[in-house]
């Protein structure tokens, strides 16, 4: 089997040991085994990025688009074969997978045309014979840790604009899943970025992630994960000097009210809750529900969620893939435990037996749970939703604020009074009318509030707020 190295100064490198890339639907399936860096090379990783930053900070709009528009024509063209390793690698389904390539790609060509894009402004002084100008100037070596539930995707989204404004990278992809930022390395290198613009290192978050965080030459730290990894690293990084940015968890509500349509919200909660295996940052885990739709909505939703199709990732029938691992299907198990000891009722929930051995498990639906149980206030990051039935949109709407998160929220309603309110005062960076919690477009900003993020936000335009430092001259012409 070949060995998939770190990339450093434009080399690709073995590490101290080696980590065999584990396919959740067939662990016999080995995707591959990936060198793991120690600190030493993650060290090397920061200076080849520091040294590559002289020149690529200046290198002109021309090259970055061409680099990054290239790099985003290879994955788009390469999507099939790209979503098939992250099916593996992570366990979504194959059109899951390819879709979510496909974003990635288009990251590529988004942030390929904001490097065009980087304007500044003049502004008469207030003082005689001054002007005044705001330029924008790249922030140095960007260090990235990502986690494991978007392979493809997130490290695009960080990547893409890092280079686009002028950065050089160190990036460390979650252990469990490195196999997509491995191939969106090697294409960036194939769409001639320069050794040491983008350096690869693998290895576990407690090795190689201590090494970028709190480093005097990691001008700042871009990450996604959990809570409790993500405020440790914060804390690091403001006892260091970096600017931080974080993407944590999410605990994101769904209101059905009265007046929605029923098969309209039955969608937007099958798709929030479930797919992806709900291993999404912003997957529908509270939904909550007025009395007077209650009863229709919990039975279809359930009748709908126990038909789908669990199994293998690659299969052509399967609309629910595996659990990413052991640990998380563990998880998944012991929080649909609580819920029951809590005194919630679980329909669904039960580990799946297919053909090859995976980690499979039903969609559970938790109901006659309130906001106070841990069900509802802790993040399970599985297939599992739980319902809390409410008497009217007022009391929906303060039970859907009332969590330590504020990711993404959503409402079902066919009325504009209910849209309008909700959208202004949901607590949340991102707000769903009749849509799901979860699936949002490439080209606008992502984030949250309260426990969920720290920091500017991520994509579309307003990504340049991380990853890039603002500078105000004065010229004297006189
Ligand atoms: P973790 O926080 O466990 O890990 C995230 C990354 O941090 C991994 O690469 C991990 O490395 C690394 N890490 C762990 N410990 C350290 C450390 N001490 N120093 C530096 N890096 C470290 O999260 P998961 O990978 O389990 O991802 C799931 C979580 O991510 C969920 O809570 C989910 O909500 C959140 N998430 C948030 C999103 C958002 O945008 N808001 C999007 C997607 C996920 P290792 O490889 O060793 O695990």
């Amino acid at each position: 089997m070949s060995e998939f190295k770190n990339l450093i100064d434009g080399q690709w490198v073995g590490g101290a040991s080696i980590s065999r890339n584990i396919n959740p639907s067939d662990t016999a399936d080995i995707v591959g085994e990936y060198a793991q860096a120690d600190a030493a090379q993650a060290r090397q990783a920061v200076q080849a990025a520091r040294a590559a930053f002289k020149s690529w900070s200046v290198s002109t709009p021309q090259l970055r688009f061409d680099v990054l528009d290239r790099a985003g024509s290879t994955i788009l063209a390469r999507k099939e074969e790209l979503g098939r390793l992250l099916a593996r690698e992570e366990g979504k389904t194959l059109p899951e997978a390819i879709g979510e390539v496909g974003r990635a790609a288009q990251i590529f060509k988004f942030f390929a045309g904001e490097a065009l894009r980087i304007g500044g402004e003049l502004v008469p002084s207030v003082r005689p014979g001054l002007t005044v100008e705001m330029t924008r100037e790249p922030l140095g070596v960007i260090g990235m840790i990502t986690p494991w539930n978007f392979p493809i995707a997130i490290p695009a989204w960080k990547i893409a604009p890092a280079l686009a404004y002028g950065n050089t990278v160190v990036i460390k992809p979650a252990d469990l899943v490195p196999g997509c930022t491995w191939e969106i390395a090697r294409i960036l290198v194939e769409s001639g970025l320069p050794a040491g613009v983008l350096n690869l290192v693998m290895g576990r978050g407690s090795v190689v992630g201590e090494a970028l965080v709190g480093s005097s030459d990691v001008d700042a730290i871009s990450f996604t994960g959990s809570v409790a990894t993500g405020r440790a690293i914060g804390a690091k990084c403001f006892a260091a000097g970096q600017k931080v940015q974080l993407e944590m968890g999410g605990k994101n509500p769904m209101v059905v009210v009265d007046d929605a349509d029923l098969n309209v919200a039955v969608e937007a909660c099958l798709n929030g809750a479930f797919y992806s295996t709900g291993q999404r940052c912003t997957a529908s885990s509270r939904l909550i529900v007025t009395d007077g739709i209650h009863d229709r909505f919990v039975a279809a939703l359930t009748e709908k969620m126990r038909a789908l199709r669990v199994g293998h990732a690659l299969a052509a029938d399967t609309q629910i893939g595996p659990v990413v691992d052991a640990k998380q299907l563990k998880q998944d198990l012991d929080y649909i435990e609580i819920a029951r000891s809590e005194g919630g009722t679980v329909v669904g929930g039960e580990q799946v037996k297919r053909d090859t051995e995976g980690f499979f498990l039903a969609p559970a639906l938790v109901t006659g749970t309130t906001n106070a149980m841990r069900i509802n206030r802790e993040e399970v990051f599985g297939p599992v939703a739980s319902v809390i039935r409410v008497k009217d949109y007022d009391e929906a709407l303060a039970t859907a604020n009332d969590t330590e998160f504020g990711l993404s929220t959503g409402i079902c309603t066919t009325s504009l009074k209910y849209a309008s309110h909700f959208k202004r005062h949901a607590q949340a960076g991102m707000v769903m009318v009749n849509a799901a919690t979860a699936g949002v477009d490439y080209h606008v900003p992502f984030g949250g509030r309260k426990g969920s993020s720290y920091g500017p936000r991520e994509q579309g335009t307003y990504a340049r707020e991380f990853y890039t430092t603002v500078k105000t001259a004065y010229i004297n012409a006189g």
